[in-house]
């Protein structure tokens, strides 16, 4: 199936496939989906199925992180009415995540509302990406994944989730194509490629920067789910870049100055 178009409902479908990294960030406007994908991201951690596909739902490990009661899966939220995650909370995930597992090869750690962990919070954290001890794997659910730092962003793959599934084609598909080529190309072949861009009215140059980020989006999609984990870094990189893009493009920030931060940003 599509991953970026999951849905609540596809909740502990075999969606995974190939080598599973670390740690992930899981990011899209509905939170319900996001913690779906989250939940099935875990199980597939854990799964002990031969299937290629991952999680199988119905291995003895399956089972229990689809009833919720697998103890080496630990789920973090805000408590009660509190509005962040503490950065007490993470040092507890921090202290439990070099003890082994119980029963499983590792250990996952779900972080749901991810994006309101204080900075306090995503420091600490950061320490376990950065070194993550052998047996721990760490999933960030977040709404709003601009709020995680940078350097918090780039130690994770990152599979946003969109609200809807759009086709692109025409211009914009033609000229999201053409960025990745130009982007390969070096810095002069993608400063000349920008210089095209700040040509485009505000209308057209929207519609690329969403053909683009969608097309970002596949090619992580492809990379997390077939294990190439330098990729992941660097679409990540390119993808933090192109939010950043479209949410100055909603500001009214020229396409002038939006496509010299782009070059800034990527070169
Ligand atoms: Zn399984």
């Amino acid at each position: 199936m599509n991953l970026s178009g999951f849905r609540a409902e596809d909740a502990f479908k075999p969606v995974f496939t190939g080598a599973l990294s670390h740690a992930y960030i899981i990011s899209g406007p509905c939170r319900d989906d996001v913690n779906a994908l989250a939940d099935t991201l875990a199980a597939a951690l854990l799964c002990e199925g031969s299937a290629a596909e991952k999680p199988c739902g119905t291995c003895r490990s399956c089972r229990k992180t689809l009833r919720g009661i697998h103890p080496d899966v630990t789920v973090v939220d805000r408590a009660g009415d509190r509005l962040e995650i503490t950065v007490d909370q993470i040092r507890q995930v921090r202290a439990d995540a070099v003890v082994m597992p119980n029963e499983a090869a590792r250990k996952v750690y779900i972080i749901r509302s991810a994006d309101t962990m204080n900075a306090a919070a995503q420091n600490a954290l950061l320490k376990s990406l950065e070194e993550p001890p052998a047996q721990a794997a760490f999933v960030l659910a977040a709404e709003n994944p601009s709020l995680l730092l940078p350097t918090v962003r780039s130690r994770c793959a990152h599979i946003p989730l969109f609200s809807g599934e759009k086709e692109f084609s025409g211009e914009a598909a033609e000229l999201a194509d053409r960025f990745f080529t130009a982007l390969g190309s070096g810095p002069l072949q993608f400063a000349g490629f920008t210089f095209e861009l700040e040509k485009l009215d505000r209308v057209r140059f929207a519609a690329f920067l969403e053909a683009v980020s969608g097309l970002a989006v596949g090619k992580m999609r492809e990379a997390v789910m077939s294990g190439r984990h330098d990729e992941t870094v660097r679409l990540n990189r390119v993808i933090s870049a192109l939010s950043r893009a479209r949410e100055c493009a909603k500001a009214n920030v020229g396409a002038g100055h939006i496509c010299g931060m782009l070059c800034a940003l990527l070169t």
